[in-house]
Formats: structure tokens, C-alpha cells, sequence
């Protein structure tokens, strides 16, 4: 990887909307200005009095929080001169969701894409980056991060063996935390916008009254939620301080927590964020080290795409994080179905994983656990990462509807 270490993200900040933005030149445009979105069944339904805000990055172009860093680091690379369209060849090693931000980005700019991806990930992920025109080449899931089968080590051997290649390395890459400023941004945006209105958009069940224009974003953010013509039905002490409380973000790279928790945390926001990372049980990557430790007779193969590693990326801070919870499959996967059918969120299975951290962690009593979960109007950000286009054909996804069609 050749990345120099910049002082800021090349990548430039997104436009505060598309719809209403013009006419955007190719579908990178669709990158970024994803919605945040408050939950209002799942967190009610365990008592829990706080805004819990769901950041929805499968809305993004590729319908992943990706897209993003894979647009990021690629504009990166050609800003430095270092690739030719038509010539050059993008090498990347991936849990799938990076390869398929850069086979649309390749496919748009007319690169070459390699993904190495391991066995494990969806077949959707498979079919999408062939869609795209990317070559799939996969790897055996079992393979330690360092051995010579595993996805990192075969995207360095074939990225040696091909000429013009060039790896771009999301887990050394500084663009990879860095674009999440963008993303931090935007939510402190839509925070701020909301709670200076007196909090309209997100109290509660909102209705849209007959003669109400369409929730157009532009509007939202730059005329302020009034124009809308919401009808609130919620009680008023929801209404949303102008902070950000806690974030919570499921971890593979480290990418996404790093990079907006230290734009959160920035002077002009709130120093005292809270930050929960969200690391599936069998990763090493969660602090201390001892929740790493499995119970007799525990695997550690986890079927949650995306998150937990085998070795901490150099693009996790893990300074960031103030705290971390183990999840398990079973619960993250009943949680993204919670997501998807009480709150109409058609996200993926990690998604479901970092919820279920937040709701764990917005419940247990404790020092300073109880702090956010029982006050109305602090805000709890969890990152939603990708999309059920994912994750179609995974039986998780239907369990329990069996026998609920209706006549
Ligand atoms: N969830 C999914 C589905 C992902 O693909 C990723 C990226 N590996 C993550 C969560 C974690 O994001 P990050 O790599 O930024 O930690």
C-alpha cells in the first residue's frame, strides 16, 4: 500500500442532498447523504426512554457504509497520480461490501477490479461484484489472516503476479477512517437541524398530513422541518438535545467507529461521547482482551458478515472506543429481523449485531450504563451498515414467519 498519511480526507465532503441537488454526474454522486432515522418500536419495547438513531448507510449507491471508503480511497489513489483507466488493475482483499463500492466505482471510472473475498460471504455479494464486472476469487474461511490461503495474502500474491495492480488497502489506508468524517458530519448535521426545530421529524409515530409535500431531504435540512407539515403524535420530552450521546458501530476494519467517533468527539460536538464497538464472539478484537475468551466447547466460526477479525487493523483506533460488547449470532440475526419487520429498516445481519449491542447496553444497570438508556432526549447513534440485498437467500432471514402468510 503507498497511501502518505494526508491531514484531511481528499474526498470531497457530500452534497446535503440529492434529490434537489441537480443533476448528479454518475451514480458515485448517490455516495453518501444517507438518512438517520429514529427507531420507535424496538427500544420502547425494553423500556428505554433515549432517541435511538439509526444511521442507514445501505442507502448509499452500492447499499453499503463502503461505498464510502472505496470511493474515498480510489479518488485518493488518482489524485497522486498513481492509476491509469484502462490500464491500471484494483487488487482488494474483502468482506465483500469494500469490493463491491470499488467494482462500481471501477465500473464507472473502466478499471480492472480483483476482489478476494472469503468463502463464507453471501453468494449475493458474489453475484453483485460479477454484476458489476468484477473477478471474484475466493478463499478459504478458515484461513488465518497471515496464512498464504487467507483473502489478504492471495490479493498480495495477485496483485504482485498482475502488472499495473495496485492494492488499496482499506485496513492500512488512512482514507478509510478519514472518509467517515463525511459521515460523522452528516449526522451531526441532521442532530443539530432536528433539535433546533423542536424535534418534528423524529418524535414518534410522525404522519404525513394529505396536503404534506413529500419528506423531500433538501427541504429538511436547508428550510427547516416546520414546512413539512408533520402531525406529531408523540409525547413533547423526546424532543432531541443537539448532541450526540453514544455511538455504536459493529467492527471489521475499525474504519467506521474510528473515523466518526473522532469527528464526534471533535471540540465542536462532544468530547464526552461514548463509544461502543460491537465485536462478534470468536473475533480478538474487542478490549480487554479476556472477552475474547471462549466458554468450553464454543466455536469460533461466526456466520455475521463483516464485522470481527483475527488481528487488529492499523485503521481501528482503538483508543475510540470507550466500550465493548460480545454478540452472538442468534441475536444479532433475531435483531435485524426486528429491524426489518417492526421497523421497516431492510438492513443486514451486522446491523442487527450492533443493535443488539445498544440495546444490551441501553439496558443493563451498572456505573454509567444507566446513564443514556433512562433519559429522554439523549442520542444514541447505531450505524446500520448494509442491506437484506445481501443476505436474500440466508435462511435467518425468514426464520420464525414460517405459516404467517395470510388466505
Ligand atoms: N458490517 C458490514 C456488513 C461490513 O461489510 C463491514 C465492513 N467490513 C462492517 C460492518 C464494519 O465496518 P468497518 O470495516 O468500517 O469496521
Amino acid at each position: 500500500m503507498s497511501s502518505t498519511t494526508p491531514a484531511s480526507s481528499s474526498f470531497p465532503a457530500a452534497k446535503r442532498s440529492h434529490a434537489g441537488a441537480g443533476i448528479l454526474p454518475n451514480a458515485l454522486g448517490a455516495v453518501g447523504n444517507t438518512p438517520l432515522i429514529r427507531l420507535n418500536r424496538i427500544p420502547q419495547s425494553h423500556g428505554i426512554k433515549c432517541n435511538v438513531l439509526v444511521k442507514c448507510e445501505y442507502f448509499n449507491a452500492g447499499g453499503s457504509v463502503k461505498d464510502r471508503i472505496a470511493l474515498a480511497m480510489l479518488t485518493d489513489a488518482e489524485s497522486r497520480g498513481l492509476l491509469t483507466p484502462g490500464k491500471s488493475v484494483i487488487v482488494e482483499p474483502t468482506s465483500g461490501n469494500t469490493g463491491v463500492g470499488l467494482a462500481l466505482a471501477c465500473a464507472i471510472k473502466g478499471y480492472r477490479c480483483i476482489i478476494v473475498l472469503p468463502e463464507k460471504m453471501s453468494a449475493e455479494k458474489v453475484t453483485t461484484l460479477k454484476a458489476l464486472g468484477a473477478e471474484v476469487v475466493r478463499t478459504p474461511t478458515e484461513a488465518a489472516w497471515d496464512d498464504p490461503r487467507s483473502n489478504i495474502m492471495v490479493a498480495r500474491r495477485l496483485a504482485r503476479e498482475t502488472p499495473d495492480a495496485h492494492i488499496l488497502d482499506q485496513y492500512n489506508n488512512p482514507h478509510n477512517p478519514l472518509a467517515h468524517r463525511v459521515t460523522a458530519q452528516e449526522i451531526i448535521d441532521d442532530v443539530v437541524a432536528t433539535a433546533a426545530s423542536g424535534g418534528a421529524v423524529d418524535k414518534g409515530a410522525a404522519v404525513l398530513t394529505p396536503d404534506a409535500s413529500p419528506p423531500h431531504r433538501a427541504m429538511r435540512v436547508e428550510e427547516g422541518v416546520s414546512r413539512l407539515n408533520i402531525v406529531d403524535t408523540s409525547p413533547a420530552d423526546t424532543t432531541p438535545s443537539g448532541l450526540v450521546d453514544v455511538l455504536v458501530a459493529g467492527v471489521g476494519t475499525g474504519g467506521t467507529i474510528s473515523g466518526i467517533a473522532k469527528r464526534l468527539r471533535e471540540q465542536d460536538h462532544n468530547p464526552d461521547l461514548f463509544v461502543l464497538g460491537v465485536d462478534p464472539v470468536g473475533s480478538t478484537l474487542a478490549m480487554p482482551a479476556s472477552l475474547n475468551e471462549l466458554s468450553e466447547g464454543e466455536s469460533s466460526a461466526y456466520k455475521i458478515e463483516g464485522i470481527g477479525y483475527d488481528f487488529d487493523p492499523a485503521s481501528l483506533d482503538k483508543n475510540q472506543v470507550s466500550h465493548w460488547l460480545k454478540t452472538r449470532d442468534e441475536e444479532s440475526f433475531d435483531y435485524a429481523r426486528r429491524l426489518i419487520r417492526q421497523e421497516g429498516l431492510l438492513c443486514g445481519g451486522s446491523s442487527g449485531s450492533a443493535v443488539a449491542g445498544a440495546m444490551r447496553f441501553l439496558q443493563q444497570g451498572g456505573e454509567g450504563w444507566d446513564r443514556f438508556g433512562s433519559q429522554a432526549g439523549k442520542n444514541v447513534v447505531v450505524v446500520l451498515p448494509d442491506s437484506l440485498r445481501n443476505y436474500i437467500t440466508k435462511p435467518w432471514l425468514l426464520e420464525g414467519n414460517e405459516g404467517e402468510a395470510h388466505a
